[in-house]
């Protein structure tokens, strides 16, 4: 489906035996408990998936948004958590790639490392579905911008080493003028502001978080002063939209085969 390239195909196939061998063995277990799928994630970490779309200089694969989708694709027919956590991962990596803060380098050597998980912190309870579009607002302070926000949904919200993060820029007049920083999890002010207790996808810890008088470095900011949409629109969100996609055919896929199976293979007693 994907018209992939023998290399391509070979990464696609090392994801499925994945899915067979491991994200299919929790998923049920993840799902029921709402728990987040770290056998899954830690299997995706130690056979370098995490630096699928990173340049080989950094110890990334150096793929592009074909195999990017090909293998979520093959992910989400065995968990769907995983493939969220997978996905949201990917954009953050990509920006961080794009814009390269400060240890930038050395930050994506550790995400083909495994060593780092990323994620996304775009929603805000008051933008809701307009992500592009924030409400809160950082201020300066000498060379950092105070961040204050409530971000609605954080997929591996307390897991993540860090999140690529939006709000205005201290000087924007508008939603429309925000900035897209690097922030570490360690930094201080972050507060996990609620459980994530889905319909569905129930292990991808997509939780409410507040950021208050949170201190970024300015030079952690991933785009040009007040550009963060341009920066998005580019490096951010075609992962994002592609990868949600193929999430979506994924789950699809698995969810047909399965009903017809069902439908074919049992028999009235
Ligand atoms: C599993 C999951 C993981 C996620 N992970 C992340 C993440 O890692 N990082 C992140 O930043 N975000 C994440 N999101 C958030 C996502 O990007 C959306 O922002 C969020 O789903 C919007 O939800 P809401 O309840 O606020 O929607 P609402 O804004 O309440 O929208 C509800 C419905 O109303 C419609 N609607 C909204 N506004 C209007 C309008 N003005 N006119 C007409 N119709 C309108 C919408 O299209 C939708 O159908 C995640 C969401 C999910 C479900």
């Amino acid at each position: 489906m994907y018209a992939l390239n023998e290399r391509q195909q070979q990464i696609v196939e090392k994801a499925e035996k994945l899915g067979r061998e491991v994200l299919g063995k929790y998923a049920q277990e993840v799902d029921e408990k709402g728990r987040f799928p770290e056998e899954s994630i830690k299997a995706l970490q130690e056979a370098g998936f995490m630096g699928l779309v990173l340049a080989p200089q950094y110890g990334g694969w150096g793929e592009g948004p074909r195999t990017f989708i090909a293998v979520l694709d093959t992910l989400a027919q065995y968990c769907g958590s995983t493939a969220m956590v997978y996905l949201m991962h990917i954009c953050g990596a990509a920006a961080i790639q794009a814009y390269l803060p400060a240890d930038g380098e050395q930050i994506l050597r550790d995400i083909s490392a495994g060593r780092h998980l990323t994620t996304l912190a775009f929603s805000e309870k008051g933008s809701r579905s307009h992500f592009w579009a924030p409400i809160s607002q950082a201020r300066q302070n000498g060379s950092a911008h105070i961040l204050n926000c409530e971000k609605s949904w954080v997929t591996s919200a307390s897991r993540a080493d860090s999140y690529i993060i939006s709000t205005r820029a201290p000087e924007a007049q508008g939603p429309m003028e925000w900035n897209m920083y690097f922030m570490p999890t360690t930094t201080p002010g972050i507060k996990m502001a609620g459980p994530w207790n889905g319909l569905g996808l129930r292990g991808n810890d997509s939780a409410p978080v507040t950021i208050q008088d949170a201190p970024v470095p300015v030079n952690q900011r991933l785009c040009e002063p007040g550009s963060g949409f341009s920066a998005a629109m580019q490096h951010v969100l075609p992962w994002f939209q592609v990868g949600s996609a193929a999430i979506s055919i994924g789950l699809a896929e698995a969810a047909t085969r399965s009903s017809v199976q069902h439908a074919t293979q049992t028999q009235f007693q």
